[in-house]
């Protein structure tokens, strides 16, 4: 599917815009009735937002979601004319430009609502403001205690027009594992919460809650719109339960840049931390810690080169690393592609088990040296 990588990168990154149209397909069909918005904060986790904003929105995703202002004026200025929420600003972020850009704004204080108001009356135009509320997770969204003074705050905006009430929405805790009680700690909290606001007279025009997780196990949850992040890129949210019909958007692949032959009892890398137990042959794979190539992997992955699994030995250096093809039988060259992660294997999620970690980091991992590049889609 990647083919082979381009002459210019000897690393690069190839996101499948195919693979990301089919993600959202089936993340709308397990929506039902309710929306999707597509979630492409920290650049598209690694894969490109703009890029990625536009093959959602072809695939039929509604709107987009990110965390800053300033991602969100990236995506505007890239043409993207669709609704984009973003929800995590610090109280003096550029709001300015958000109502310029006609940007929704989720807000998780009183202080954020003073900014807007202020950036708002500036300007002379109508600000787009979500209301994130905390409904247990203890992170960002508003605090209950804040709740009744943003509430109070947001109506009186309302009817001076200064702002435009657009919805309501929160985040899960432990979406992930779909039967724990707490989801339904917070949805009933989320509920409640929805109609303080109506109590108030602020009818939100959307109500939202599930990510990824919750979008595949729990349609109970689905309300207006879904937030899908993970599983758009391909990556089931709970490995445990199955793919879900996901295909990984991004291969992490490089140019073979050497083969030679090492001769038993040499070491290997740094340290030789690997000793050759017999004459064998090697490839030099040109990218490392400063590529995202996990130092803690060293002598524990394997890439996909010259048709099988090919361990690493010796350890991950800043720009290289080596791999063991034995006799070479399937005759290896220097420009050999590698493939360190993809959609068949190895995977991310390969890494997150030998690391600990999830793929969401994984995949977040590829920088430096590293050149993105787009396939498939209409770009
Ligand atoms: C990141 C994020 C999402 C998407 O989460 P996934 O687990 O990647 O689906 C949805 N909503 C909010 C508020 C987020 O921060």
């Amino acid at each position: 599917m990647a083919g082979s990588i381009s002459v210019e990168a000897q690393v690069e990154t190839v996101i499948d815009l195919d693979a990301i149209a089919h993600n959202v397909r089936i993340l709308r069909e397990y929506a039902g009735d309710a929306a999707v918005m597509a979630v492409v904060k920290a650049d598209g986790y690694n894969h490109g937002a703009v890029e990625v904003g536009r093959a959602a929105l072809a695939a039929g995703a509604a709107e987009l979601g990110v965390t800053t202002v300033a991602e969100a004026v990236q995506l505007r200025t890239a043409g993207i004319t669709a609704p984009i929420l973003c929800w995590l600003n610090n109280s003096d972020a550029d709001f300015g430009a958000a109502v310029e850009h006609e940007i929704e704004i989720g807000v998780s204080s009183l202080e954020h609502l003073r900014s807007i108001d202020a950036a708002a009356r500036a300007i002379g135009r109508t600000a787009i403001v979500s209301l994130k509320v905390d409904s247990g997770l203890n992170r960002n969204g508003i605090a209950p205690l804040e709740y009744p003074a943003v509430l109070a705050a947001l109506r009186r905006m309302v009817d001076e027009q200064v702002v435009r009430f657009r919805a309501i929405f929160s985040h899960l805790a432990h979406a992930d594992e779909p039967e724990h009680p707490f989801l339904d700690v917070q949805r009933d909290r989320f509920v409640e919460a929805v109609a303080a606001a109506k109590e108030h007279g602020l009818e939100p025009e959307l109500v939202h809650l599930a990510n990824s997780a919750a979008t595949l196990t729990r349609p109970d949850l689905a309300f207006d719109m879904v937030r899908p992040g993970i599983a758009m890129y391909g990556l089931t949210p709970i490995p445990e339960l199955g793919e879900f019909g996901l295909r990984p958007a991004m291969t992490f692949q490089a140019r073979v840049a050497l083969v030679k032959e090492v001769a038993a009892g040499e070491g290997v890398s740094y340290g030789h931390q690997w000793i050759a137990p017999h004459d064998t042959t090697v490839a030099l794979i040109p990218a490392g810690y400063a590529d995202g190539v996990f130092r803690p992997l060293s002598n524990r992955f394997a890439v996909w080169l010259g048709g099988a699994l090919r361990p690493n030995v010796g350890r991950i250096c800043m720009d290289q690393f080596v791999v063991d093809l034995g006799d070479n039988a399937a005759g290896v060259v220097e420009g050999d592609t590698a493939i360190l992660f993809g959609a068949d294997q190895p995977r991310a999620q390969d890494w997150a088990d030998l690391l600990g970690t999830i793929h969401y980091e994984i995949v977040c991992s590829p920088h430096g040296r590293v050149v993105r590049r787009h396939v498939g889609g209409i770009r």
